[in-house]
């Protein structure tokens, strides 16, 4: 973004406008956490602001400042229809792949408002007019804290606006212990909790709000955990009569991969999780080191994401979602030992 992206900007929020903010299909802690804050943030410029995501979020989401007033695309579709086919400017946050939106990808490709993308995954799509895209950043949250910086506007940062820039960093950085984690990292959230972020309630809130199921889900999916040593590969699944069995709600497999990634000598840890409903396989990768679990991803399963963390997908069964990543994994052996 260039100093006269900003002034633009600028000049754009300098009156009110009719904005929509949107996030990710399956928000996370970071995509809430980002629209949110800079909902917020516009608020107090006076600006008719919404956030509209694509469907629902985890229930650990569901305390945060301003999350009332949050649409869901999927069930109110004819009203958020109308305010982005309204709007005059529309974020775009914590993706950067209109695809991402799954079902508002139409409405809001053909939308004629300008869109800003502030985004910090990998090989940015070019639809937007203004672009913050920086695969550097720990998140999405950090970057709203920049643009708001960038825009002279810290001081407006209140109570609010804080817990919701210090959910989605915490959780996209792991609570602060990803490579991802800079000093500057610790520098806006110590300014967040200057502001009035309660980091232990909000720690408390996302991860120690478990219902007995979930744990015993995570029991299952570590039990189904497989071990590949000679590849420093990790993986576990869970099918859909694993998640019924277990009262499975949205969120509840959050996560779960990362218990791969902490054993020792494992570079590489996915999860694969059956979604009946939607016909596919969802499958979460996450790496240590140099293996860029994106690059994978986006070359055998329709996804992408970071070096570190991606998501994908696959039409096959479980089964054969397996046997094809097994199979795909000999010609990563370099890579994989390398690290
Ligand atoms: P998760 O495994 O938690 O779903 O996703 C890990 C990271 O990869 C997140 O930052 C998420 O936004 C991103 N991601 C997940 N699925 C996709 C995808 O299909 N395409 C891209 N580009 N990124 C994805
Ligand atoms: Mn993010």
């Amino acid at each position: 973004m260039t100093k006269q992206d900003i002034e633009n900007i600028k000049e754009l929020l300098a009156t009110p406008k009719n904005i929509v903010i949107v996030p990710h299909r399956n928000p996370d802690g970071d995509a809430i956490g980002s629209t949110l804050g800079l909902y917020h943030y516009l608020l107090k410029h006076n600006h008719k602001a919404i956030v509209i995501v694509p469907n629902d979020y985890p229930k650990f989401l569901k305390w945060i400042p301003g999350e009332h007033s949050i649409l869901k695309h999927d069930s109110q579709t004819e009203e958020c229809d109308d305010l982005i086919k309204n709007a005059d400017i529309i974020f775009t946050l914590d993706f950067n792949a209109m695809h991402r939106t799954g079902q508002m990808e139409t409405v809001l490709s053909e939308s004629d408002a300008l869109k800003i993308m502030i985004d910090h995954h990998q090989k940015p799509d070019d639809y937007a007019t203004y672009m913050f895209s920086d695969v550097s950043m720990s998140s999405t949250c950090e970057m709203i804290y920049h643009f708001i910086d960038m825009l002279n506007d810290t001081k407006l940062i209140d109570e609010n606006i804080a817990t919701c820039l210090y959910v989605g960093i915490m959780t996209d950085t792991g609570s602060f212990r990803f490579s991802s984690t800079t000093n500057k990292t610790h520098q806006i959230v110590a300014h967040l909790i200057e502001k009035g972020a309660n980091n232990a309630e909000i720690h408390n809130n996302v991860y120690d709000t478990n219902s007995y199921e979930r744990l015993q889900l995570l029991g299952c999916a570590l039990n189904n955990l497989k071990v590949i040593p000679e590849l420093k590969t990790a993986y576990i699944t869970l099918s859909q009569d694993e998640l019924n069995s277990f009262d499975y709600k949205k969120g509840d497999t959050e996560g779960v991969v990362n218990y791969s990634l902490s054993l020792e000598n494992i570079v590489f840890a996915a999860i694969f999780i059956e979604d009946r409903k939607e016909g596919i396989i969802k499958i979460s990768l996450r790496s240590k080191g140099e293996f860029s679990v994106n690059e994978f991803s986006r070359a055998h399963f329709e996804g992408g994401g970071h070096t570190n963390a991606a998501g994908g997908k696959s039409n096959l069964s479980l089964k054969n979602t397996v046997d094809k990543f097994i199979s795909i994994l000999p010609q990563y052996k370099n890579a994989l030992n390398n690290e």
